[in-house]
């Protein structure tokens, strides 16, 4: 369903509506848009200023870190008056400042690997969650000591058409990945370390997984906290998942499902690695319709 755009709006959204690949319809299709990004780090910061200031309808974010003197290089949304707030919120403020055509709804909460995947603790009436920012804290554990008020993940998943993996950590990705496959909501998934970035579309019901990827994977990840995370290319990346999360929600384009891609940020190359075949998934069920494609 496709939310109607007042005059104001079709001038605000010009440039846009201009292309032939958006046009009233595509603009009108991101303003009924409702977009959950867990993760509120850097990646987060980059995806949700994208796709905020392109008028999407509804933006939901999902943290419970608070804004560090460490984030200010990376993650543009917040300001040095800012060090000490709850990252959602901080958020929140600017981001309704940018555009008031956007809800922006904060969630402080946490995402749990086991089978109560998310609870909540409150702070300040807030729920709040465990999700790390998006490239630090990776290593960061506590999400079990969290009171469980619960968020329903079935509502929270549901009630979005398309969900941003913005987080740091593997058991936060593999949790996601489940509930974008239990409720049938496609997934843009952005990493970045040092001068490299990857991102990773899965559609349930058409593509395989980021579990399917992540079996290809098994040495444990290092956090950018130890390793390092050069400021622009986090910028790229999370403003790379804004596009494709726009495509996805639009239609428009050519976007590679079964296929990671990667950029290095050094030699400025981009590259697409697709997923074997043969692999087996409990969560996607190997729905690998266009893996002999590549
Ligand atoms: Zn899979």
């Amino acid at each position: 369903m496709k939310t109607p755009l007042s005059t104001k709006q079709v001038m605000r959204y010009n440039r846009q509506i201009v292309l032939p690949q958006v046009d009233i319809d595509g603009q009108e299709l991101l303003a009924s848009s409702r977009i959950l990004i867990i993760g509120v780090g850097g990646l987060g910061n980059a995806a949700a200023t994208n796709l905020c200031g392109s008028g999407v309808g509804k933006i939901t974010l999902i943290d419970n870190d608070i804004v560090e003197h460490t984030n200010l290089p990376r993650q543009t949304l917040f300001d040095e008056s800012q060090v000490g707030q709850s990252k959602v919120m901080a958020a929140k403020v600017r981001l309704s400042q940018m555009n008031s055509d956007c809800e922006i709804v904060s969630i402080e909460a946490s995402l749990l690997q086991d089978n109560m995947p998310l609870t909540a603790g409150n702070r300040a009436g807030e729920e709040r969650t465990e999700t790390n920012s998006a490239e630090e804290g990776a290593t960061k554990t506590g999400a079990t000591e969290l009171e469980k008020p619960e968020i329903n993940t079935h509502k929270l998943f549901g009630e979005h058409d398309i969900v941003l993996d913005c987080t740091d950590n593997t058991q936060s990705r593999d949790l996601i990945n489940r509930l974008c496959y239990k409720h049938g909501v496609p997934l843009i998934s952005g990493a970045a370390i040092r001068f490299e970035g990857q991102l990773f579309v899965a559609k349930p019901g058409e593509s395989q997984c980021y579990a399917c990827l992540r079996r290809l994977f098994s040495a444990p990840e290092l956090s950018c906290t130890e390793a390092g995370i050069f400021s622009p290319i986090v910028n790229i990346v999370g403003t790379y998942q804004a596009l494709l999360a726009m495509q996805v929600l639009m239609g428009v384009g050519s976007v590679q499902v079964n296929t990671l891609l990667t950029f290095d940020g050094l030699q400025h190359e981009w590259q697409q690695w697709t997923l074997p075949a043969t692999l087996q998934c409990d969560v996607c069920g190997n729905q690998n319709k266009d893996v002999d494609e590549g």
